[in-house]
Parts: C-alpha cells; structure tokens; sequence
C-alpha cells in the first residue's frame, strides 16, 4: 500500500511547476494521497488548473488568498463538503513587497512589515485553524521556511524576520494542536530557482555560493523537498512536531 493511501490532502501555493508546493503535491500525490489546490488570483488560475488537472479532471480548485479570512472560511467548508476529512496541509506561501528585498533591511517600511507577516507567518496559524476541525484522525501540517530566519542573508530582509515567526508559530501550533495529533512542521529549503526566489536581489550568486560551499557541494532538487515533504505527512514521522528540517545539502550546518 502506498505511503499516504486514503489521505486528503489541501496544497497552498502552486504558482507554476517550478513551485516547491507543485513538487511536493505531486510527491504526496504518488504516495497515493487525494489533493485539492488552491491559487491566489485569477492571473495564476488557468497555470494551477492544467497542473491540478493532470491528477484527475475532478480536482478540488479553489480561489483563495490568504491574507482574507473569508477566503480561508470558504476553503474549508468546501474540503468539508468534498472530502469530509482532512489529513494533510502544505502551506508553501510567502510575499514581501519587492523593495523590502533589496537594499537595507533598516529601511523596510511598516507597511512591508506587516504585509510580509500577514501573508507568510500569520497565514499559517489562520490555515491550521481552519483545517484542524476537519482532521479528526490526526493530520500533518508542513510549511516551507528558509535559513535566512536565524542567520542574516543579504537581500533577504523582513523575509528572514517573518520565516522566523513562522517558524516560532510552527511551535506554538505544535503544541496547541499535539493533543489531536496534529502535527506541524516546516521543511527549510536551499535555494531553489522559482518565481519568489527570482524576486530576491541576488538569488543566482545565491545558488552558486551554496553549490561551493555546501558539504554535498550541491544545491537541492524540487524532487528531494518532495521526498522529505512525504515523509514528514507520512507515519514514518509520527513523533516529529513542532520541527524545523533543514534540506539544503548540508549548508546549515556550516560556520565558514
Ligand atoms: P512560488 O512558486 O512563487 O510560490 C509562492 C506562492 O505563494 C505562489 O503561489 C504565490 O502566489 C503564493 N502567494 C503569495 N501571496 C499570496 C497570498 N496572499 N495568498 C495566497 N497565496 C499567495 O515560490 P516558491 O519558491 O515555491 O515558494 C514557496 C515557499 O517556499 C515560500 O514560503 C518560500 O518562502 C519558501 N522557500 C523558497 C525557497 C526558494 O529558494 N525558492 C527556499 C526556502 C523556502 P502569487 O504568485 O500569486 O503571488
């Protein structure tokens, strides 16, 4: 039987198939698990709705961005009704207005700030909420983080800060959620050429510093987040919560 067989599942933020959510979704998806998508506007609907399409015309497709409560309602009263039960959440979400990731972080606006929180850390307390009530055999939550939350990368700015309190909010999600076997998550990528990393002054001299000086000497591929995106929503991972797993070929562990 496969890994994640009689699973349902809800993926957020599939832009196009380079995204992580789109490599991970299709790993959960041979695992054997069921999926619904959602996408943040019309512009990327018909991007999301070939690549859904692809695991089967009845595909759950839904608008939903997530800075809008209402949205994140609607979302899951219609899983409700489709699937009847959730197990498994990816939450691969984030945004900063594009003049916060460049130039000094000292001069990031408060209205930067706090965009970038709603959408990147907030929005994962907000989807857990919404989702919880539905996973009643337990569930498994992941979200998508990057180094930049505990050592300084330039360029990165109020995105390292709001990874850091998505990455304290995977915590405190895992521990108010625990007692229903929810567990939480996030996977802390290397760099991976997508269309938000292509919004980060710098991100090819990016790749190329951690092919040099990762212990792999290599960068990840969309394909290994995949893997480690079935292991954390699969048994295999029933006593991990409340976890920051870096898969970055080892970069993290590096001191010069
Ligand atoms: P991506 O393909 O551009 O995915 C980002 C997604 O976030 C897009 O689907 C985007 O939709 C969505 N989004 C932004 N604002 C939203 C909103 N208000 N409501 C709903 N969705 C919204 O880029 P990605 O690199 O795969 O990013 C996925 C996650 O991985 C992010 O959390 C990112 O920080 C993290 N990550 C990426 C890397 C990397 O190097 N690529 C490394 C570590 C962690 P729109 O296109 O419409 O904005």
């Amino acid at each position: 039987m496969s890994q994640l067989s009689g699973k349902f599942g809800i993926v957020f933020g599939v832009a196009n198939k380079r995204s992580i959510a789109w490599a991970i979704a299709q790993a959960w998806h041979k695992a054997g698990a069921k999926l619904a998508f959602t996408y943040q506007g019309e512009r990327l609907k018909e991007n999301v709705e070939e690549l859904a399409g692809t695991f089967g015309p009845d595909t759950l497709l839904m608008p939903c961005d997530v800075t809008k409560d209402e949205d994140i309602a609607r979302v899951f009263s219609e899983v409700g009704q489709k699937f009847g039960k959730l197990h498994l959440l990816l939450h691969s979400v984030a945004f900063a207005p594009k003049d916060a990731l460049e130039g000094q972080f000292v001069n990031t606006s408060r209205e930067a700030f706090r965009i970038a929180h709603d959408v990147s850390a907030y929005s994962l307390i907000a989807l857990a909420r919404g989702a919880a009530p539905l996973m009643t055999e337990g569930g498994s939550i992941v979200g998508m983080t990057y180094y930049g939350s505990e050592k300084v990368v330039p360029h990165y700015n109020v995105m390292g800060v709001a990874k850091a309190a998505l990455e304290a909010s995977t915590r405190y999600l895992a521990y108010d959620l625990g007692p229903q076997k929810i567990r939480v998550n996030c996977i802390s990528a290397g760099p991976v050429n997508t269309l938000a990393a292509r919004g980060i002054a710098g991100f090819t001299d990016m790749l190329k510093h951690y092919e040099a000086h990762a212990p792999l000497k290599r960068n990840v591929l969309p394909d290994e987040l995949g893997a480690t995106g079935t292991f954390l929503a699969s048994d295999g991972a029933a006593a991990i919560t409340g976890q920051v797993i870096y898969v970055d070929c080892g970069y993290q562990i590096m001191g010069m």
